[in-house]
């Protein structure tokens, strides 16, 4: 679609036009309507789609010269707010508005004299909340924020000063956030901050016709067994398992290690180095299993993924359809085979709502039972942990595990014996085509 088609200000598109630009982004012609409507907006896309001009245009059409800070910007690294504060100028070159840009490492004083002359302020939380608590900066007049890259603020640390600077904002502000995936916390900033937000993707995580998607439905204490059975029966060439959280990484990469299935694990606990030197190896073919928890793997680069296995399902429908976009890239087919036991149907079908999916229910193969040891991996002697009930994530405990009933009649059954439990989503309803 034309710029033009889009209704914006013909200053911006004969800017945008001299810088070659003619033709909107996917992102940007779904979110520019949203956003000038005055909409809050959760804007989801790939790096390089052009988010920047997406909420840099409508912002700038909105701002009038003279009438104090109008718009602030967010961006999670000094790059990056230098980066932007540059696109806004470019865009905006045939209109009149000063820009602040402010970041930490420099002396404030330049930026506290930017700050009483801008129209629109990007800068780093950090700087910003300084600003913010030397009241040289005035957010009451802020009718615009906009938060880029906010899955980062968040992975940085910053979603504290994040939430600072929101509560400092007028009731009525327009609040934009943006980023390459959306996370649990940014749920939080959406449901705290946001007033009905739309969220809209532009690139599909999952292409369809590449990527094949199966669950079973299994009793949560074979979980352990059939994934095992699944790593030795697949034909499979490097493969990531997602577990919702940490100690489930450990425990499970720890009894694969049992049965003779080498994986390396990865989670938020690791520091960012060592995850880098993990998934190093991996891309190199060092290594070709790994463990991972949701969060520790976004932002990764990961190559070459033939299978995602997701172990159990993490509250966030987001995370699932991010999981499964790890493996089916670049032109080659992949495989994302989720384990659902009694507790995962929930999110199951969350995922479902949200999403069309096409996810296909397998029935249980014959499989061989194998232990899983479900007590922490680095604690010491001592006490037995084994089968306990220490963690809300050691679903293993075998008949000594918690009370909890998961099916009744279906019981401990495998095999070929899949009753037909009213608790069990039918394979129907848990299957959706996109069309
Ligand atoms: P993102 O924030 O999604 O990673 P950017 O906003 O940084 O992407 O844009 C990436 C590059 O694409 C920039 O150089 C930008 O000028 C350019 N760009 C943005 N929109 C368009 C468009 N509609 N047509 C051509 N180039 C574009
Ligand atoms: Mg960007």
């Amino acid at each position: 679609m034309k710029f033009e088609e889009l209704n914006i200000r013909p200053e911006i598109v004969k800017a945008l036009t001299e810088l070659g630009i003619t033709d909107a982004t996917q992102i940007q012609e779904k979110s520019i309507p949203i956003i000038k409507e005055g909409i809050d907006l959760i804007g989801i896309s790939k790096t390089g789609s052009g988010k920047t001009l997406a909420f840099g245009v409508p912002l700038l059409e909105k701002v009038i010269p003279g009438k104090g800070l109008q718009a602030v910007v967010l961006a999670p690294t000094r790059e990056l707010a230098v980066q932007i504060s540059a696109e806004l100028a470019k865009f905006g070159k045939h209109l009149k508005f000063r820009i602040a840009t402010v970041y930490g490492g420099v002396s404030l004083e330049p930026q506290v004299q930017d700050l009483t002359r801008s129209e629109i302020m990007v800068g780093t939380p950090g700087r910003v909340l300084d600003h913010l608590n030397r009241r040289t900066l005035d957010v009451s007049r802020v009718h615009t924020f906009v938060l880029d890259e906010a899955d980062k603020m968040v992975d940085m640390g910053f979603i504290e000063d994040v939430e600072i600077v929101l509560k400092a904002a007028p009731r009525d502000r327009q609040i934009l956030l943006f980023g390459a995936t959306i996370s649990t916390e940014i749920d939080k900033l959406r449901q705290r901050y946001m007033h009905e937000p739309q969220t809209v993707e532009a690139e599909q995580y999952v292409t369809e016709d590449l990527l094949k998607q199966y669950y079973y439905s299994v009793d949560y204490r074979q979980k352990f067994s059939l994934l095992v059975h699944l790593l030795k029966t697949e034909h499979r060439g490097r493969a990531i398992i997602f577990c919702s959280a940490r100690s489930t990484v450990d425990m499970v990469a720890k009894n694969l290690h049992k049965q003779g299935i080498d994986s390396e694990a990865i989670h938020g606990k690791l520091s960012q180095s060592k995850r880098l030197s993990i998934i190093g190896d991996f891309n190199k073919g060092k290594i070709d299993l790994i463990v991972a928890s949701s969060v520790a793997a976004r932002g990764l680069h990961i190559d070459d993924v033939t299978h995602v296995f997701n172990y159990d399902l993490s509250q966030d429908p987001q995370e699932y359809v991010h999981k499964v976009g790890r493996t089916a890239r670049a032109g080659k087919e992949g495989k994302a085979i989720t384990l659902l036991s009694e507790r995962d149907h929930q999110a199951f079908g969350e995922i479902l709502k949200r999403y069309r999916l096409n996810v296909e229910e397998l029935p249980l193969p014959e499989f061989a039972r194998v232990p899983f040891d479900a007590s922490r991996p680095h604690s010491s002697g001592g006490f037995n942990r084994r089968f306990g009930h220490h963690s809300r994530d050691s679903h293993h405990g075998g008949s000594q595990g918690r009370g909890r009933s998961y099916g009744g009649s279906r019981g401990d059954s495998y095999g070929d014996s899949r009753g037909s439990s009213s608790s069990r989503p039918r394979s129907r309803e848990m299957t959706r085509r996109r069309d």
